[in-house]
Parts: structure tokens; sequence; C-alpha cells
């Protein structure tokens, strides 16, 4: 019985002549929270992006739950990529939260969150403004279900983006640099929605700048730098006691 949610495997990604991943191998356990730092441009969002598909990878291969994503048997011994409908039950399985929040500006907040899981999941009507009133209530927001986004601030507006990939029930979670976007006074409280989330054991990778935070959360890091994995461990062994040069380096300077 393999016990990783998610495995990585050989992962590449180029776009034309330029190579932006080349050979990730990761994995993920359930339950577990995984963070990827490294300086920018080294690939983490490509990463990301290729974990759901978003991005087509130009090699390697991607497993949720022994579930190969993205690519189906061709019949003759290979495979082939799956086409968009094919993938949307997959997708739906991965949330995804980006820097920007992306919300719907016409919908108010309850249907930001639920329309999500009715489009895009198949949830029942019904469920999914249920799923919504719970998601808004663990990023505490119930109380703006009826506001629209640019009434919200910054923050609020990406704790909403959280409970709309909550509301999915997404077997794991992506998270691209959540705060990067918030003013300095908003960050706290968005990385206190995640830390309740890698603490009530939901499974995610985060991409952060926020090194102490992934430090705190994190149960493992990986440090990235041009495409390859330069060094992984625990939160501790890497952001403590980095072994690599430039993962010293670059801590040095964002830490
Ligand atoms: P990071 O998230 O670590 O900052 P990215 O994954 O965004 O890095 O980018 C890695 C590299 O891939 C960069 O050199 C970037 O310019 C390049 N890149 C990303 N997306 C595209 C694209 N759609 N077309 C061409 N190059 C891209
Ligand atoms: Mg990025």
């Amino acid at each position: 019985m393999n016990q990783h949610l998610l495995r990585v495997e050989g992962l590449q990604k180029s776009y034309g002549p330029l190579q932006v991943l080349k050979g990730i191998s990761l994995d993920l356990r359930k339950g577990e929270t995984l963070s990827l730092i490294g300086p920018s441009g080294s690939g983490k969002s490509t990463c990301l992006r290729c974990i759901n598909f978003l991005e087509r990878p130009t090699g390697g291969s991607i497993f949720l739950e022994d579930e190969r994503i993205g690519q189906l048997p061709d019949g003759r011994g290979g495979l082939r990529l799956m086409s968009d409908r094919e993938l949307a039950p997959q997708r739906a399985e991965i949330g995804m939260v980006f820097q920007g929040f992306y919300l719907w500006p016409h919908l108010n907040v309850r249907d930001n969150v639920a329309l999500g899981s009715i489009r895009a999941g198949g949830m029942a009507r019904a469920e999914a403004y249920e799923m919504a009133e719970e998601m808004l209530d663990k990023v505490h927001l119930r109380h703006k279900a009826d506001e629209y986004p640019e009434r919200l601030s910054g923050g609020q507006q990406q704790r909403v983006a959280i409970a709309r990939a909550l509301a999915q029930r997404p077997k794991l979670i992506l998270f691209d640099e959540p705060t990067s976007a918030l003013d300095p006074e908003l960050v706290g409280e968005v990385l206190g929605v995640i830390r309740e989330l890698a603490e009530e054991g939901r499974s995610m990778v985060l991409v952060t700048h926020e090194i102490r935070f992934a430090r705190d959360v994190a149960d493992r890091v990986i440090f990235m730098d041009q495409g390859h994995i330069v060094e992984q461990g625990s939160a501790a062994e890497v952001i403590d006691t980095p072994r690599v040069d430039r993962t010293r380096s670059f801590l040095g300077q964002v830490g």
C-alpha cells in the first residue's frame, strides 16, 4: 500500500528552448505540508501549475493516490494527454490558491465560494452552499457571506479564495505565494488560516517567501534553484542547518 498522496517523478517543463523544470521528483504523504522555496524564476510556480496540469509537463509523471494525473493509456502501450474534459475531475481534487485572488467581482462571497464547486466540481447546489458556509466559517468570514469582493480587504479576499479552494473537497491544496500580493499588515491573517489548515492535517504544497512561516508550519522543505531541487529535508534541517552553499546564500538573502 502506497501511503504517498502525491508523487512527482522526473517532472520536466520546457518553453521552447527554455528548460524550466529539469527533472523534479518529490512526494507528499497524506496530511503533510511541504514548502517549496527558492529564488524568483527557479520554477516553483511552474512546478505547481504542472502538478494540476494547468501547464502540460514536457516530461515525467504525476500521481495522486496512485492515479496518474493528466495522461491516459493510448491503447498502444503508451500514454496520451487527457482532454480538458477528462482532466476536470482530477483538477477538482487539487485545489489551488494563487497570489492574486481571482474572485468574481459581480458575485457575493457566498456565491464565489459555492459556484466553483458547482461548475468545476459538479457538486449539487444545496451541498455546495452548505459547504460554502462551512468553509467560510473555517476562514473566519461567515459574517461576510453577503458582501462583494471589492468591499473586502486583500487579506479577506485571499481567505475567500482559500474557502473556495476548500469547498471542492480537494485531496491536495497548492498555494502559490498566497501572501505576496498583500500589504504587510494583512499577511498574518492569511498565514493564520493556512496554519490552521496545516494543523488540521490537510495535505498542502506551499510556495512562499515567508521563510519563518515555512519553518514553523511545514513538515518538509524543498529548496529549488534553476529548475532543480537543490536540497530537501525536514523544515528544521533545510532552514536551520542547510547543507548546500546555494541554499545558505538564498536563506541569507531572504531571512
Ligand atoms: P518562480 O515561481 O520560481 O519564480 P516560475 O515557475 O514562474 O518561477 O518561472 C520559471 C522560469 O520559467 C522563468 O524563467 C520564467 O520566465 C519561465 N516561464 C514561466 N512561465 C513561462 C511561459 N508561459 N512561457 C515562457 N517562459 C515561462
Ligand atoms: Mg512563482
